[in-house]
């Protein structure tokens, strides 16, 4: 891959850049402090999902959580709660990991060094080089996927751009033409610029204050770069739940109970559920029956429900059973349906909680 800019223009596209972010950049509450934690919470929740879902989320967190020291005293459950809704569960799991690791070896502060960062669950190279950047002024490029649009625009790069080959060029290209003298700065702005001016489809280019450098606005390539990405095809998938309920209007959640995929429950506490191949009635009735030690019971079929995670298309098929009294196994509760809400559990457990609270 040929330089992205010629040498002798990239302070001055440096400067601009800079410029065009310190006036137009949006005021966000992770920004405008240099606390690594508030950083890093907002990085990791801001992975695979959009900065207006992240919001309401971040302030709720970050008033339960005000701390490393808070959030490595957390239980998992009240972490996850705080998290429900978001998805990718994982990533609250590392988080409170990590900051027990920050806390018990880090003196609670998060590390300056890269290798330090790498070292705790749940930071990859984007993460460590964003936090540490932006909180510590370290000379750390970042790449993401809209800098690597902007990227690929300014130079015009044509093909599958997250070819690890091609990937690894751009993370070169970046951290070439990072401005060292104000990194964390810099960084924001290639990612706003991604976020709100060159957009993947119809980049804003007469807003765009680096447009003079960009080779495919040049060429009229914008909306051929980047090539969009081959994606797996989707595989559907039915899941069959049983939302029990006794007459003090309770139902009972169980855990991991390993009769499906465990991904769409993020092994949260979930209704029993299984993955149906033929028969969902037939097939649920049958994991009631074996695991759960209900006989016969009458499933009375609620609203469907649609469920994506990543490239699954997931039908929810929710049952209502109900019950004299909801059976007694280990890994399992009782709570009253209008209060799964406040459980750690997962949206498509919400999902079918909502199906039998309206039917
Ligand atoms: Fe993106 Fe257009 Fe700016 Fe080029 S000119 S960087 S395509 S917004």
């Amino acid at each position: 891959m040929k330089s992205l800019l010629p040498a002798s223009r990239l302070p001055s596209f440096r400067a601009r850049l800079l410029k065009w972010f310190r006036r137009h950049k949006r005021d966000m509450p992770w920004r405008g402090g240099r606390d690594a934690y508030r950083i890093w919470v907002a990085e990791v929740m801001l992975q695979q999902t959009r900065i207006a879902a992240v919001l309401p989320y971040y302030r709720r967190f970050l008033r339960r959580f005000p701390s490393v020291r808070a959030l490595a005293r957390a239980r998992e459950a009240g972490v996850l709660q705080s998290w429900s809704g978001l998805g990718y569960y994982s990533r609250a799991r590392n988080l409170r990991q990590a900051a027990r690791q920050i806390v018990a070896n880090h003196h609670g502060k998060f590390p300056q060094s890269l290798n330090a960062a790498l070292a705790l669950p749940g930071i990859g190279r984007y993460t460590a080089a964003a936090v540490l950047s932006i909180a510590y002024e370290a000379p750390l490029a970042v790449l993401d996927g809209n800098v690597a649009r902007v990227l690929a625009r300014l130079g015009a790069v044509r093909g599958d751009l997250r070819r690890p080959k091609r990937w690894q060029e751009l993370a070169d290209a970046a951290q070439s033409m990072l401005a060292e003298d104000a990194p964390g700065d810099w960084n924001q702005a290639l990612m706003e610029l991604g976020e709100t001016v060159c957009m993947p489809k119809s980049p804003r280019c007469d807003e765009c204050p680096v447009a003079s450098y960009c080779r495919a606005r040049r060429d009229g390539l914008t909306e051929e770069i980047p090539e969009p990405r081959k994606k797996p095809a989707p595989v559907e998938m039915t899941v069959a739940a049983a939302v029990l309920s006794d007459p003090q209007g309770r139902t009972l959640l169980v855990k991991d109970p390993g009769a499906h995929d465990h991904v769409l429950f993020s092994r949260m506490w979930q209704f029993p559920a299984v993955q149906v191949n033929a028969d969902a009635r037939e097939e649920l009735a049958g994991l009631l029956r074996n695991t759960l030690g209900l006989g016969s019971v009458h499933l009375e079929e609620l609203r469907a429900a649609r469920h994506g995670v990543t490239f699954r298309n997931i039908t929810l098929l929710p049952f209502l059973a109900r019950v004299n009294s909801l059976p007694k196994i280990a890994r399992a509760r009782a709570v009253p349906l209008e209060r799964l809400g406040g459980l750690p559990v997962s949206s498509a457990t919400l999902k079918i909680a909502s199906a039998a609270l309206t039917r």
